[in-house]
């Protein structure tokens, strides 16, 4: 079965022409399919013989929203998405006054084994494909009825570790006969695999690359994020100053504050001296108090705030959206395994 959603128009139409059809035919199949219309049916100016031809030959399957969790607070929505295999995946979508930002997830699971996170309990189960990335954005932009001006691949799984199918997508979702959402309003977040950046550095996209960083050190990154062993924190900070010079884009690092673990002043002195030479932003989260994890948030968010201002670093502390929900990464699919075990 062709998966039709993952192509761009002028791949649809090579697939199109071996049936007889004309060159513009691509074009149209590719404006139906990123409206989200959820089968051949609908594409009401095919000839109907194409129609059935396309629904035998080629695999549709939309997501369908098995959880939807509203907050009251703050209007956030968060979504558990079942695929065509049954595999669930989340999105969130957040309303900011710049406009609605849907936070995406690249894989079923993840293998990076990150201490505080959730996605990656059970491992990766694998990877999404460009339309699977690219339903989470049409599909959470039909059901909420507001349009998407945003996109952070920042939800379950490694980016970087499923790079084809992300690149794929982003080429998917800037198209100008799809949605046509700007580079400029992607983020796309790593854990910190070197190769990927180098990777992202060579293509020059103008998207924001986000570097999950929580810890400046060896030894402390090692024991919360294991990646540090395969890639070292210092050779990570050397690929962020090789990205920066090859496309003069600022990069985030993500830092949850963690007590007692990483938020000391010299760990704030030694993110300022590793950053040194480019222009970097620190975004700062505070952590939920999970009554089962191990990591506290930390009391020091502002004085760590102020130890990085000091050096000249911008660094903000993230407004955490959806307090009433299961708005973290993973709580929502793990939340809904362990129903689908105890059944
Ligand atoms: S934080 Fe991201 S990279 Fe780390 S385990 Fe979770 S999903 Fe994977």
């Amino acid at each position: 079965m062709t998966d039709l959603k993952s192509q761009t128009p002028e791949e649809m139409t090579r697939t199109l022409m071996p049936m007889g059809e004309p060159a513009f035919r691509g074009k149209q199949v590719f404006t139906w399919l990123h409206r989200g219309v959820s089968s051949f049916d609908e594409m009401t100016n095919l000839p109907k013989s194409l129609r059935e031809k396309l629904a035998e030959t080629c695999v549709l399957t939309p997501p369908k929203a098995v959880c939807k969790q509203v907050s009251k607070l703050d209007g956030t929505i968060k979504y558990l998405w079942e695929l065509g295999d049954g595999n669930c995946i989340e999105s969130v979508l957040m309303q900011y006054h710049h406009g609605n930002t849907v936070c995406i997830s690249s894989q079923v699971g993840c293998r990076m084994g990150c201490a505080f996170c959730a996605s990656t309990i059970a491992g990766k189960v694998r990877d999404l494909s460009p339309a699977e990335l690219l339903d989470q954005v049409i599909y959470t932009q039909k059901d909420s009825g507001l349009p998407i001006s945003n996109i952070v691949l920042m939800g379950i799984g490694e980016p970087m570790d499923n790079l084809d199918s992300v690149l794929k997508f982003l080429e998917l979702v800037n198209h100008p006969d799809g949605l046509n959402i700007g580079m400029r309003h992607i983020s796309l977040s790593t854990c910190g695999v070197i190769p990927g950046i180098d990777r992202l550095a060579d293509l020059g996209l103008q998207l924001t690359l986000s570097v999950s960083l929580h810890a400046p050190d060896g030894e402390t990154r090692s024991k919360i994020m294991p990646v540090n062993r395969a890639y070292p924190v210092e050779d990570l900070f050397a690929a962020c100053h090789r990205y920066f010079e090859k496309t003069g884009r600022r990069i985030s690092f993500e830092y949850a504050m963690i007590d007692g673990v990483n938020d000391r002043d010299w760990q704030a002195d030694l993110i300022a001296e590793r950053v040194r030479g480019m222009p970097g932003h620190v975004n700062l989260i505070p952590l939920n108090d999970v009554v089962e994890s191990p990591f506290k948030p930390s009391k020091r968010v502002a004085a760590f705030q102020k130890r990085l201002e000091v050096h000249g670093l911008t660094a903000t502390v993230r407004r955490s959206l959806g307090g009433d929900i299961d708005a973290s990464c993973g709580q929502l699919r793990r939340k809904a395994m362990e129903e689908q075990k105890g059944k």
